[in-house]
């Protein structure tokens, strides 16, 4: 059970710190001491995120980790507290439910006040439900090193709803990936991580590999579950964080196979003349929601209304092309900045359509025929690229996925047929006779 912090008599300003905390820093400290001091907040609780159901890449330090690094950090401070309510969850965590859960659990006159970090309040309209987040608490936004907040971005918020109360922090220089990227290249980290957790920090695994995996170089001011900072999707910098978080969301295989993919798909956009921006976001995403089991993925398939929208047999019968239509809606949800073809794509990319565009066939043979895999006939569909038409490509790749699942004697999808049918009606009619 989540301990709470119960206020004695006075109605209290309660303040709310979430983040990932991998690991917490003398930054979030600052950070929430600037919001109690300008803001008159009373306590603060320390939220760390979890990354659920996924198993993780190694550069994530598990949940239960980063939890005891903020209550290890805490003690010296009498009114901040780490609060294990997130991490408990099931399921991915929204700042929404966390709210929701704590407006339940305390009294109406406890005010909730949510402290972030200038760059994560630039960002809170693109958060899941961000309607109903507007109305469950106030936010307090402290500015970070470079990240004051501006006029245009005050309006931004309060145009769309936010009550928001600035603290201007002590300006301390410091972020996780910072201390992540300083570990990794042996660099010390004294005075950046409350001395309390220096040393478990500085071992911990999940930090020791950055190097090798190649996530170092990730521009990656947003690590965590919501920060979509970069406004063009298109950006390196999108890219990049969006890389990194993917490490947290998937497994190691799962990403070195996402990795081919967006390889895979650059090269073939550059034959075909597709947008190779478009189509490396598109491959970097398209397995977004791949780490999730059946469980969660009808879960989150339901959270995300698709019981409602896809046809009820496959929702029932085929959680293995759920991954595609829950990672379609959520990214669109989460990251309104992301192009809708790049969406669509995602949508598609299991089971195709009948009128698929040159990005979504290019998204959907990277997949099939990114170097990792190894099966089958597909060497042949390898050795095809560049030498017949994008259509053409996709039709043998589409073929070869058909009869690889007949012939393993899975199910297929009913739409499969529909696709197949048109496919070999616009190459000549042949009508079911040879
Ligand atoms: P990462 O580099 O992994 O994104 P981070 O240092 O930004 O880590 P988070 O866990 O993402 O830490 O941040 C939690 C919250 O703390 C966010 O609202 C963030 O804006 C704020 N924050 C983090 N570092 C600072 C800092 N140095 N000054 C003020 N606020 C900060
Ligand atoms: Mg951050």
């Amino acid at each position: 059970m989540t301990s709470l912090v119960v206020p004695e008599n006075e109605p209290m300003r309660l303040g709310l710190m979430g983040g990932t905390f991998d690991p917490i820093h003398v930054g979030h400290i600052a950070c929430a001491q600037a919001a109690c001091e300008a803001c008159g907040i009373d306590e603060v609780l320390f939220i760390p995120a979890s990354v659920p159901n996924f198993k993780r890449g190694r550069r994530l330090a598990p949940a239960e980790t980063r939890l005891a690094w903020c209550e290890a950090s805490l003690r010296e401070h009498a009114h901040f507290h780490a609060c294990d309510i997130e991490i408990k969850r099931d399921g991915i965590t929204y700042t929404v439910d966390t709210l929701r859960q704590l407006r339940a659990l305390y009294a109406s006159d406890v005010e909730l006040c949510f402290i972030l970090g200038a760059d994560s309040a630039a960002s809170l309209p693109r958060w899941y439900a961000s309607e109903e987040l507007a109305e469950l608490a106030t936010f307090v936004a402290v500015s970070r090193p470079g990240q004051a907040l501006d006029e245009e971005v005050r309006s931004s918020l309060e145009a769309a709803g936010f009550r928001v109360e600035y603290a201007e922090g002590l300006m301390v220089d410091v972020s996780s990936s910072d201390i992540r990227g300083r570990i990794a290249s042996g660099e010390s980290i004294e005075g950046l991580v409350p001395e309390a957790i220096r040393l478990q920090v500085e071992s911990e695994p999940a930090y020791c590999g950055v190097k090798e995996a190649g996530v170092e170089d990730a521009v990656c001011p947003e690590m965590n579950a919501r920060g979509g900072v970069a406004d063009d999707a298109l950006s390196d910098a999108f890219f990049e964080a969006r890389k990194a978080e993917l490490v947290g969301r998937v497994t190691e295989k799962r990403f070195n196979h996402v990795m081919g993919v967006v390889d895979a798909a650059q090269r073939l956009a550059e034959i075909y003349d597709v947008d190779v921006r478009t189509a490396r976001l598109a491959a970097l995403l398209h397995d977004w929601d791949k780490g999730y089991d059946d469980e969660g993925i009808w879960k989150r398939g339901i959270d995300l209304g698709l019981d409602k929208t896809l046809d009820p047999w496959v929702f029932s019968n085929m959680p293995q092309v759920l991954h595609a239509h829950t990672a379609a809606v959520a990214l669109e949800q989460e990251f309104p900045q992301i192009p809708r073809e790049v969406i669509q794509a995602i949508d598609r990319h299991t089971v195709g359509d009948e009128n698929m565009t040159p990005l979504e066939m290019v998204l959907y043979c990277a997949d099939a025929i990114e170097d990792g895999r190894r099966f089958g006939t597909i060497d042949e569909l390898r050795a095809a690229v560049g030498q017949v038409s994008l259509d053409e490509l996709f039709f043998r790749v589409y073929e070869f996925w058909t009869l690889n699942l007949l012939s393993r004697r899975h199910q297929v999808h009913p739409a499969t047929i529909k696709v197949w049918n048109t496919l070999i009606a616009r190459r000549g009619s042949k009508k079911g006779r040879e």
